[in-house]
C-alpha cells in the first residue's frame, strides 16, 4: 500500500486547516524518493509533470542534464561522478521509471508529488529503499536548478 498524498485534503474543507494538515503530514512521515511499480500502464501522464525531468519512458537512457541546469561533473547518490550530459542506463525497460538521483518529492515546486497526483492507476509510490531528509531534497532541487 502506498502513502495517500490526497487523504488530508479530502478530510478538510478549510483551506487553512488543509494547508496545516498537509504540512504536518509531510513533517511527520518519512521522506523518500518515489518509484513507479510494475502496475504502470505506460500512459505517459506523469513524465511532463515532473519539475526535475526525473521520469523516463522504459528503455530510454536518462541524464542529469535533461530538464535541469546542471553542466559538467555531478555526484550521484552512490558517490560516483558522472558527466551531467552522459546518457545513462535505463532503470526499467518495460515501464516508465523514476531516477532517484533527480527526484525531490517535488520539494521547492509543489506541495505534493505531481507524478502521484496524475497517475491514473496509483503506481507512483514512495520508495523505502531511498529514504531522504528534507534538507537533502531541498539541496538536490537547488543543485539541479542552480
Ligand atoms: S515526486 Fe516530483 S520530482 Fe519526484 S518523480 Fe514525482 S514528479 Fe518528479
Ligand atoms: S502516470 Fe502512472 S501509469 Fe502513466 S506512465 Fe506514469 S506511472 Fe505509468
Amino acid at each position: 500500500m502506498h502513502y495517500d498524498f490526497n487523504h488530508e485534503k479530502r478530510m478538510s474543507t478549510s483551506p487553512n486547516l488543509t494547508s496545516f494538515l498537509i504540512n504536518k503530514t509531510f513533517i511527520n512521515r518519512n521522506l523518500m524518493a518515489l518509484k513507479i511499480t510494475e502496475e504502470c500502464i505506460n500512459c505517459g501522464a506523469c513524465e511532463p509533470e515532473c519539475p526535475n525531468h526525473a521520469i523516463y519512458e522504459g528503455g530510454i537512457e536518462w541524464s542529469v542534464a535533461d530538464g535541469t541546469t546542471v553542466t559538467g561533473s555531478y555526484v550521484l547518490l552512490d558517490g560516483s561522478v558522472v558527466d551531467a550530459s552522459a546518457r545513462l542506463t535505463p532503470l526499467s525497460s518495460d515501464t516508465y521509471y523514476i531516477v532517484p538521483n533527480k527526484c525531490t518529492e517535488c520539494q521547492g515546486f509543489h506541495e505534493e508529488p505531481q507524478c502521484s497526483s496524475v497517475c491514473p492507476v496509483d503506481c507512483c509510490v514512495l520508495d523505502p529503499e531511498h529514504q531522504e531528509v528534507i534538507d537533502a531534497l531541498i539541496a538536490r532541487k537547488e543543485a539541479l536548478h542552480a
